[in-house]
């Protein structure tokens, strides 16, 4: 990364929150669970190898990314521990999940079976997932005997076995009902693996909402997300939880301009935003090429300047936008605008447009500059 610092758009990032909410999150484990730092898409738009780093710094030697290449990348920078590939790795990309030490999960048997093919120097190491409702992958659950069988491939190194919940945030009853039989129909696969004396390896379901509201499971690994940064998917799950989390990451920009409108003007593009009465107005330095979602435009989104709100108005622009300071005194050219931070949060943006958190952060741009304290 170049290094030039705070100079137009930027996040922050602390490394102090990342641990007091691993210690947050590690009183919800169970038995011997531990935590499994999911940071994957670089940490949920974070920096992965500075989190891979640091995480290793305070104990955590399991990591799940969803691509060869983030895994590649965590160990080219040092990071040290299992780490598991989540998605789909080709068949001809194979040999590098051995070369640089991954776990590949196989998404189904047709995988595994397959996998014989491709004359691999050494054995690959393999978590299998069980599909156990959510239907994207994993072999299906009530298929035990090709299971089995994919723990018998002498390619394989089997070391675990994982499913993934579709509805763990949810507290509707008949969610929660799902949740628990997806639990029983992973449950049963273990048992009837463990029949045959199978070394069934490590076992996980939980994801972040997972590990809060089905806490009584005494598996292997919780694989941790979105609460590792401190934040709530939406925004009422921060009010109906009482986990205590910080959010590591914030967002600034800079004032770019200010100035003093007639009413009857418009502001930015497809003049969508009419003032009513003259307006003081400020351009700020961050646009959506930056992260910042295009259809917030016009949903009385707030930044933050000199400690006060100014509401975003008219569109949001690839690199720009423009706020209302009418209230706000004495906004100067190059003054600090934060973005996400204070009072301003993700889940705030997140509800106004109409997405969640998740995707959000995974989606920061490229191009903010990144300063890890
Ligand atoms: C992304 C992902 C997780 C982490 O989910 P969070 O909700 O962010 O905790 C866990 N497991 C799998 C399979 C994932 O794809």
């Amino acid at each position: 990364m170049n290094a030039i610092g705070k100079n137009r758009a930027w996040m922050e990032i602390s490394l102090k929150n990342l641990e007091y909410n691993v210690k947050q999150l590690q009183k919800y484990l169970q038995g011997n669970c531990e935590l499994m730092a999911v940071i994957k898409a670089n940490a949920y738009g974070h920096e992965a190898v500075a989190f891979g780093k640091k995480l290793n710094e305070i104990g955590i030697f399991h990591f799940a990314v969803a691509t060869l290449n983030e895994g590649i990348e965590l160990r080219k920078n040092g990071v040290k521990g299992d780490i598991l590939i989540l998605g789909y790795t080709d068949f001809s990309c194979l040999q590098y999940v051995i070369d640089y030490d991954l776990i590949q999960t196989v998404v189904d048997y047709n995988y595994a079976k397959k996998i014989k093919t491709c004359s691999l120097n050494g054995k690959l190491k393999v978590h299998i997932k069980v599909n156990t409702g959510m239907n994207r992958i994993g072999e299906g659950y009530e298929n035990i005997d090709f299971i089995k069988e994919i723990y018998h491939m002498p390619y394989l190194q089997v070391l675990g076995i994982f499913s993934h919940f579709c509805v763990a945030d949810s507290v509707k009853k008949e969610d929660i009902a799902f949740s628990k039989q997806q639990i029983n129909r992973f449950e049963n696969v273990i048992n009837e693996l463990k029949k045959d004396n199978i070394a069934v390896g490590k076992v996980h379901i939980q994801n972040s909402y997972g590990l809060i509201h089905y806490n009584d499971l005494k598996y292997d690994y919780a694989r941790v997300g979105i609460f590792l940064y401190g934040v709530f998917s939406e925004k009422q799950d921060r009010e109906n939880f009482s986990l205590n989390l910080k959010p590591v990451l914030s967002i600034y920009a800079r004032v770019v301009s200010v100035k003093w409108i007639d009413a009857h003007e418009f502001v930015s593009y497809g003049r969508t935003y009419e003032t009513k009465e003259k307006r003081k107005i400020a351009t700020v330095s961050i646009g959506y090429a930056d992260g910042i979602p295009r259809n917030i435009s016009g949903r009385g989104m707030n930044v933050s300047i000199n400690n006060c709100h100014a509401p975003i108005i008219g569109r949001v622009c690839m690199d720009q936008m423009v706020v209302d300071v009418t209230d706000i005194e004495n906004v100067m050219q190059g003054d600090i605008v934060t973005i996400i931070g204070k009072d301003i949060t993700i889940e705030d943006l997140a509800e106004k447009s109409d997405s969640i958190t998740n995707e959000l952060l995974s989606r920061l741009g490229s191009r903010l500059e990144k300063i890890i304290q």
